[in-house]
């Protein structure tokens, strides 16, 4: 079943200690519907400037991801630039360069609104929102964020949040969001805000889940060598709402799915830091991947 993503298509210039990549393809929703069309369809809304390359479309197509809605307009593509510290987990964003994001309001081509499975990636809460309210009745919603919003669009994000049946976030953005320092606070706090499900990314310490079956944690694959981690999280949460629309999960499913959508998004998200940009996720083999998740599942068994 499909699965419609809005977020951000961007570039990205990315440095690290060893190297620096100018303007590769980057953005929420570009490493999420890659890693979800691994396990089925992907609509993309989103936007691009008139300096977006039609080969990185044609990359996104070719994956079977449906790009009709996104919209190209004059200006230019949304660019971020980030610098890794030594540990290649810290980073310094450098430059947030809006472009034709400053006036983007998200439009869904005609008959997508009855997408069943709806992942809001990281944009200002209410471009979210706006999506979520032209939606006719979503299966399944999952929401994305980052520490900006939390910072300086609160009001917006917990109105989306309210609406959503599950939040992916890393560690430090649910202790933000809450004030908790425990995650498992922090956890139970977020689901007083609206979602029942609560996922806690934590790098290569791996993920938690919060549902109703209690907590599960899943570790991460320990890669010899991280080359850019940039969009990890991104492509977590396209292994996770990948699995669930691959078995027709809804909100109203038990938990076992969703405890293995999280090996899943483990899985794809450990490929993602061993090349730039999203060229680790491109033809990424699914032998390999369940290579992977059967290697999740030995570290977490006895
Ligand atoms: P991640 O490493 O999973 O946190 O995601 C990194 C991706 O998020 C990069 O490809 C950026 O283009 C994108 N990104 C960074 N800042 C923003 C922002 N303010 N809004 C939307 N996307 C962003």
């Amino acid at each position: 079943m499909s699965i419609l993503v809005v977020g951000s298509v961007a570039y990205d210039t990315v440095a690290t200690v060893r190297e620096t990549r100018d303007r590769q393809l980057g953005g929420s929703a570009s490493f999420f519907a890659l890693a979800a069309s691994r396990f089925a369809p992907v609509r993309v809304v989103g936007v691009v400037g008139d300096d977006f390359r039609q080969e990185d479309l044609d990359l996104l197509a070719r994956h079977g991801i449906d790009t009709s809605g996104i919209e190209r307009c004059a200006g230019a593509t949304f660019h971020w630039s980030g610098r890794y510290h030594h540990d290649m987990i810290e980073r310094d964003t450098l430059a947030t360069d809006l472009g034709v994001f400053a006036d983007f309001s998200p439009q869904l081509p005609a008959g997508w609104e009855h997408t069943p499975y709806l992942l809001l990636a990281n944009i200002h809460p209410s471009l979210q929102l706006q999506v979520l309210d032209s939606m006719h009745d979503p299966k399944l919603v999952v929401l994305d964020t980052m520490n900006l919003w939390i910072e300086t669009s609160r009001a917006e994000l917990l109105a989306v949040l309210a609406k959503v049946d599950v939040l992916l976030v890393n560690d430090s953005e649910a202790r933000l969001l809450t004030g908790c320092t425990g995650l498992n606070e922090a956890a139970l706090a977020i689901q007083a805000l609206g979602p029942p499900r609560v996922v806690i990314k934590k790098g290569e310490h791996g993920a938690l889940y919060f549902g109703s079956s209690g907590t599960l944690a899943v570790p991460a694959i320990l890669l010899p060598d991280v080359v850019d981690p940039t969009g990890a999280g991104d492509t977590f949460a396209g292994g996770f709402m990948g699995w669930l629309a691959d078995r027709g999960v809804d909100r109203h499913s038990d938990d076992v799915e969703f405890r293995r959508a999280m090996i899943a998004g483990s899985a794809v998200a450990s490929f993602c830091p061993q090349a730039f940009s999203v060229e680790a996720l491109i033809d990424l083999d699914r032998a390999a991947l369940d290579a992977r998740m059967a290697t999740l599942t030995a570290m977490m068994t006895p």
